[in-house]
């Protein structure tokens, strides 16, 4: 498979499952965009590295994706895009009521409504090119819950119906929609929890990982962001034109239980 000449813009790319995909995108031949909130020197840095390493364009380019304008603006800035990730988002976990609606209005801006804004500024551009993907990192929250997750099993269901929305609407054009549903995948993030779970429950690395942080996810063992990035690049694939609509679990059979 080769991705040259595609350009894809992955949201909340500058750390963990977006980053994982920003690279392999770009391994198999893509220009890519980066993007986050901050812009900082480390931000552009990583884009330039990406860059020599594959001899792709890649660039960064900051946006919060908390506001329907720089949503939207991403986009535009973006110029071409044939790949659309939607990746960005964050996590609060409070009872629902006790949730701050601040933290609300927040995880599902971010989670559910730039999607929705990236998502209707780039559909036109990939009908202009006749051809597309539009991929949605949802989560294993979308397909289940749990408790004190409220805003996130929201946001994260949400994504999970507008992607078979888009996948209607594009179904008899050369543009594809679908949602990757992760369990827990080893990021910087969760990786820098452990030490301070294994102080809280005097237990061992290996034992936090089993017994607490994979307790729901049954292979007991974190998916990692190479995996999803390969998942991405699969449905980029031609093999992936027919799939369209749908949720790929990636979750080590959390969603069988
Ligand atoms: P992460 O914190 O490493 O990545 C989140 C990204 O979103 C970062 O680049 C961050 O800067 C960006 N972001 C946050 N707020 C933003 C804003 N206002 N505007 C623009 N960008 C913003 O975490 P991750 O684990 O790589 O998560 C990526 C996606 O995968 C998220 O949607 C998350 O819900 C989902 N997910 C993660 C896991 C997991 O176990 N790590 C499991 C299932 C789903």
């Amino acid at each position: 498979m080769s991705l040259a000449g595609k350009t894809a813009v992955i949201t909340g790319s500058n750390s963990g499952i977006g980053l994982g995909m920003a690279r392999r995108l770009a391994k198999e031949g893509a220009n890519v965009v980066l993007n986050s909130y901050t812009d900082t020197d480390d931000d552009h840095a990583l884009a330039k590295e990406i860059s020599k390493e594959t001899g792709t364009e890649a660039r960064y380019i900051k946006a919060d994706l908390s506001k329907a304008d720089e949503s939207r603006a991403l986009i535009e800035q973006a110029g071409q895009v044939d790949i659309l990730i939607n990746n960005a988002g964050i996590q609060h976990v409070a009872p629902i009521d006790e949730f701050p609606t601040e933290k609300w209005n927040a995880i599902i801006a971010i989670m559910l409504n730039s999607a929705f804004h990236t998502t209707a500024a780039a559909l036109p551009l990939m009908r202009k090119a006749g051809w597309g993907r539009v991929i949605n990192v949802s989560s294993a929250h979308g397909l289940t819950a749990s408790p004190y997750k409220s805003a996130y099993v929201a946001a994260k269901h949400g994504v999970v119906g507008m992607t078979k929305v888009v996948a209607l609407e594009t179904a008899e054009e050369p543009i594809t929609a679908n949602a990757i549903c992760p369990g827990y995948v080893m990021t910087p993030l969760v990786e820098s929890q452990i030490p301070d779970t294994m102080k809280k429950y005097d237990m061992d690395r290996e034992t936090v990982i089993r017994e607490v942080m994979l307790q729901r996810q049954p292979s007991k063992e974190f998916a990692t962001t190479e995996q999803l990035g390969g998942v991405a690049a699969f449905l980029c694939s031609d093999d992936a034109k027919q799939i369209t609509g749908t949720t790929i679990s990636v979750d080590g059979g959390w969603t069988a239980l």
